[in-house]
């Protein structure tokens, strides 16, 4: 079984990919964990992650790896663990900024089929359903509207960040989102063949329902 979440920034993906994963004993791939990744194991070297060129001459050097720990996903470049510090607005936008590189995309890409291969699994990202796994049993696209998801980015961020700053974010989002939709090689983009989840007057808990009934009503 291969469930493919794909959808624009902050709307909710990652939170109700892993709530369905845990309904349906499935794994669960952040794939946007995986940009992050790359795109802090270049600032750590001094590399923008923007700069291409100097991306592609670090590639072949970006060793990383996916392991789950107590059923969590955690990132490891050269071994070490970064994923507590991949979710800063800078490796936001570093990661936007990477993601546009074919060669970067590949080498990931390569690492999201062989965990499909290996195990059932939900995957979310931008390019799952239109690229990655073309094949996969259920595509959905998520979304909301831009001010709804700097809301919702902005409530998580305020933990951590007192004077996160809704505008701030709502503008990062937009760019971000531009970004994405716009870069050549796959591009976010809704497949012909994917469910349209509007979530903007919806709660968490009425997604994953939602989904999770759309899933088993078909089986
Ligand atoms: O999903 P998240 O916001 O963590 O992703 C960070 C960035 O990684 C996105 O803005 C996008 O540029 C990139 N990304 C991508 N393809 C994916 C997942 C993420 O290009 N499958």
């Amino acid at each position: 079984m291969k469930i493919a979440i794909d959808g624009p920034a902050g709307a909710g993906k990652s939170t109700v990919a892993k709530a369905v994963a845990k309904k349906m004993k499935l794994n669960y791939l952040d794939t946007g964990a995986m940009y992050r990744a790359a795109a802090y194991a270049m600032i750590e070297q001094g590399i923008e992650p923007s700069d291409h060129e100097a991306v592609l001459a670090a590639l072949p050097g970006l060793s990383m790896k996916i392991v789950y720990e107590n059923g969590a996903q955690k990132v490891l470049i050269s071994g070490k663990d970064v994923t507590p510090y991949i979710r800063t607005p800078r490796i936001s936008k570093g990661a936007s900024d990477i993601a546009v590189i074919p060669e970067l995309r590949l080498m990931l890409v390569q690492l999201q089929r062989e965990v499909a291969n290996e195990y059932d699994v939900v995957m979310d990202g931008r390019d799952i359903g239109t690229y990655v796994l073309p094949d996969a049993d259920f595509k959905f696209f998520i979304t909301a509207s831009t001010r709804e998801r700097a809301k919702r980015r902005y409530l998580e961020l305020r933990e951590t960040m007192p004077d996160a700053d809704i505008d701030e974010i709502e503008r990062d989002i937009i760019a971000r989102d531009k970004t994405d939709s716009t870069r050549e090689f796959a591009p976010l983009r809704q497949a012909g063949d994917a469910v349209l989840v509007d979530t903007t007057d919806m709660d968490r808990e009425q997604v994953i329902a939602h989904i999770s009934n759309m899933i088993s009503g078909a089986n």
